[in-house]
């Protein structure tokens, strides 16, 4: 597949409207990052970090992390990299981790939560990231940000990490940009400040879907049971795109929904113009949204949303079907 595609490589995600989607892959592993070079993405737009924490058997030190983060760099090419911080608890448990008994672990002890609660880890990570950032940008993302207060908190850390480099005389990353990812509903009502604060923001798809319809990601009874393509769901995250218009501030939509072609399409309809995805996904979506004419699509959806039409779905592909 990646082969039929590779003649796009080097084309912009254009639409027949002239609309330009930048298109980010999600990586986790070292072994993604030749991918980058061989998918013509724009950089990674998610970068998780747990994925390095996960492979060990104990918490690895800030050393052995700052070169791995200055090699993901370094493999980047000058593209951006937006790390993630730490999302562990829920479906991803660390093997040297005391297991949390806990009823709901995706509603539980979790990502920022954890980072929050226990500094120790998050501060480490943080100083390996601006090591290793050293001369270069640096982009760093807080997963799973339920509350403004949170980000505020996180930032602070972020911003003393900075600092104490400092005092010790270290180099520092050539620009620093600061995001944080929405996963849950409540975010899309954070005060306008929240959207202010942040230098970019990251849908986080997979978690926001499970919570907007209080059906567990992991949980194949449930799972499919309600569509990304229908109105309630679409609606909100319009919603989200024009806080974040309000605000000035670069969102993408990153999340498996990103990499699915039908799906990623409708996003860039309703304004989104970064799109992180799986890398075997990129020359897929890119196709697509080339044959696409994205205000058309738009005025398709406006117009059944109108006439009291729940499931998109098949409005949006049977338009597709006629293009
Ligand atoms: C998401 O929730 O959509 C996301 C990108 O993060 P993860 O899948 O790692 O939870
Ligand atoms: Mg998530």
């Amino acid at each position: 597949a990646q082969k039929r595609y590779a003649g796009l490589r080097d084309l912009p995600a254009a639409s027949l409207c002239g609309e330009t989607v930048q298109l980010y892959m999600n990586a986790g592993l070292m072994a993604d990052l030749p991918s980058l070079q061989n998918s013509g993405a724009e950089g990674v737009g998610l970068f998780r970090t747990e994925l390095q924490f996960l492979t060990r058997t104990h918490v690895p030190r800030r050393r052995e992390l700052a070169q791995l983060y200055s090699h993901v760099l370094d493999s980047a090419l000058g593209r951006p990299v937006m790390f993630r911080t730490l999302d562990i608890g829920s479906d991803k448990v660390l093997p040297y981790m005391k297991p949390q008994d806990e009823p709901n672990p995706a509603m539980g002890w979790r990502a920022i939560r954890v980072g929050l609660d226990k500094t120790g880890v998050l501060k480490m990570q943080l100083q390996a990231l601006i090591r290793a950032a050293v001369g270069r940008p640096l982009y760093v993302m807080f997963p799973f940000v339920a509350e403004m207060s949170e980000f505020e908190d996180a930032y602070r850390i972020l911003m003393e990490s900075v600092a104490r480099e400092q005092r010790l005389g270290h180099g520092m990353p050539t620009d620093l940009r600061v995001g944080a990812m929405i996963e849950t509903p409540s975010m899309a009502y954070a005060p306008k400040r929240f959207f202010e604060m942040c230098d970019f923001i990251s849908i986080g798809g997979n978690d926001l879907k499970q919570f907007f319809f209080a059906a567990d990601r992991e949980n194949e009874r449930v799972r499919r049971r309600y569509d990304t393509l229908s109105a309630p769901y679409l609606t909100f995250l319009e919603l989200i795109l024009a806080r974040c218009a309000e605000a000035e501030v670069p969102v993408s939509f990153c999340g498996e929904d990103a990499g699915r072609p039908i799906e990623a399409v409708t996003f860039a309809a309703l304004g989104f113009r970064r799109l992180s995805m799986r890398p075997a996904s990129i020359g897929p979506v890119k196709h697509l949204i080339r044959r696409v004419n994205l205000q058309a699509l738009r005025a398709q959806i406006d117009d059944a949303r109108d006439r009291g039409i729940s499931n998109l779905r098949p409005v949006i592909t049977d338009w597709l079907a006629r293009q």
